[in-house]
């Protein structure tokens, strides 16, 4: 059998039904893991043991007395978060010095929904800084290793969340997807993740990065546990304006017997460039006669704005982060500085000690391109880029059910070894266009480089159609079995 520490969601839940363990148990063998193991991979910033056993007993009293109600479909499971979704009571600090020490006084809406369902919060993943990077490499506190490979990243930003299901430090996690932030660290760490469409889980409480792109999401060991999460987090919120009413389908459901027969998936020919590197390439067509040997009909498609999407990118999301990121003023949060003499220096100095590089870059970046004189130029211009980006999207999927295309152009680099700002931000070459188009994307283990090294293979489907893309994933995940 396997060790609790390396359950899924669905294992566990089974395991919690049958008594055959206690929440108490998987929540202390979870502890005794990354007191084990973490100390290598450094996935957790900070773990409420007592908080965790505490909400464990109570999940058991519940099991033992009256067992789970409808409502409570992870009941007693343990989960862990990314440290910029606030959890009542708990340290919240997006793994910014200018957020050192601030404790979050209210649950985010996916953690009260997480609570509704009966689970328990346990532990705070590290992050790259205000989620902006791509190999975890910018969080103020301390490194993430990859669980495949020591000496290199996780990937980012939510590179701890992918290294703790990845490193079987969690049972699932919660990640949140700007431009692939979900997608990438997945595809590095070996586990599934999903980046629900613009709108389908709520953001009250997930500290703003770049608010017309940023989504929470799933991470975890399978398709159906993506599926059991996901039904958790998604849903209209009023506190969330960005949320419209649509229902929410039934994913386990839709997954049930899930097949690839007759699903028409799109090829984008801009996704296979040159710099693709020769083991994604490998496996990501590997992935594709998969989906071909299950019955799908492969078709090849056209997203010809793809090449203006990363500049497209780095001109909205900084803007949008220049102005989320002005509340941390050393007033309201966080950390504020003891050498100033004036109100001006307060706020300049606290956020110069605060910030990292990278953010500060993106704020500069994102002032300049709002700057009266440049707003039309960069910002307007960019936005209109965009409208034609998304336009892409819905002509492809007037004749596809769904895209397949790489996740990254390489597996997880070395620690360090990726200097250049640039050269990091096109990593998010594969994922960036589907955040910018506001549809739903995921990525699914597909294979190991050079026998080693996760890589991913990224589905993406139309706005709030979770239900096919989570369908075309089982089925994919099926057709390859066991990695
Ligand atoms: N790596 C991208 C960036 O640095 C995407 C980050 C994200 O999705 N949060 O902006």
């Amino acid at each position: 059998m396997s060790e609790l520490y390396e359950l899924g969601i669905k294992e566990a839940k089974a395991l919690l039904d049958k008594r055959e363990a206690s929440s108490e148990e998987l929540v202390r063998a979870l502890i005794a893991r990354k007191n084990a193991a973490d100390g290598e991979i450094g996935a957790y910033l900070t773990f409420d043991e007592e908080g965790a056993i505490n909400a464990a007993l109570e999940a058991d009293t519940i099991l033992a007395q009256e067992g789970r109600t409808a409502e409570q479909t992870l009941l007693g499971v343990p989960f862990g978060i990314k440290d910029l979704i606030n959890v009542a009571g708990q340290p919240c600090t997006c793994s910014s010095k200018i957020l050192e020490g601030y404790v979050s006084p209210y649950d985010a809406t996916v953690v009260k929904n997480l609570k509704a369902a009966g689970a328990v919060c346990a532990g705070r993943l590290n992050m790259d800084q205000f989620a902006m990077g791509s190999s975890t490499e910018t969080s103020a506190f301390k490194t993430t290793h990859n669980p495949y490979d020591l000496s290199r990243v996780p990937g980012g930003s939510s590179g701890g969340s992918a290294a703790a299901v990845g490193g079987n430090l969690a049972i699932a996690t919660l990640g949140t997807d700007t431009g692939g932030s979900i997608r990438q660290p997945a595809s590095f760490c070996n586990c599934v993740g999903v980046k629900p469409s613009y709108g389908r889980v709520s953001r009250f409480g997930v500290t703003a990065f770049a608010s017309s792109l940023d989504q929470v999401g799933p991470m975890t060991k399978s398709v159906e546990d993506a599926a059991l999460l996901l039904q958790v987090l998604a849903g209209h919120d009023e506190m969330d304006g960005t949320t419209p009413k649509i229902a929410v389908p039934d994913y386990s459901k839709a997954i049930e017997g899930a097949s690839l027969k007759g699903v028409r998936l799109g090829l984008p020919k801009e996704y296979f460039v040159d710099g693709l590197d020769g083991e994604v390439k490998r496996i990501t067509e590997a992935a594709i006669k998969t989906c071909t040997d299950a019955g799908a009909e492969i078709v090849e498609v056209s997203l010809p704005h793809t090449e203006y999407a990363m500049a497209v990118y780095y001109i909205v999301a900084p803007a949008e982060a220049s102005a989320n990121l002005a509340r941390f003023d050393g007033v309201r949060y966080g950390h504020r500085s003891t050498r100033s003499d004036s109100v001006f220096n307060l706020y300049t100095r606290s956020r110069a000690e605060g910030f990292g590089p990278e953010v500060k870059r993106r704020i500069i970046m994102g002032t300049y391109v709002l700057s009266s004189g440049y707003y039309d130029a960069y910002y307007g211009r960019a936005l209109k880029v965009r409208t034609l980006i998304k336009r892409d999207f819905d002509n492809a999927f007037g004749k596809v059910d769904a895209l397949i295309t790489p996740v990254a152009p390489t597996p997880a680099f070395k620690l360090g070894e990726v200097q250049d700002p640039v050269t990091m931000y096109l990593n998010d070459l594969f994922t960036i266009p589907a955040s910018l188009a506001g549809v739903c994307a995921a990525s699914i283990p597909a294979g190991f480089a050079g026998g080693k090294l996760p890589v991913g293979v990224q589905f993406i489907a139309p706005g709030f159609a979770e239900d096919t893309l989570l369908k075309v994933s089982k089925a994919y995940e099926d057709a390859r079995g066991v990695l």
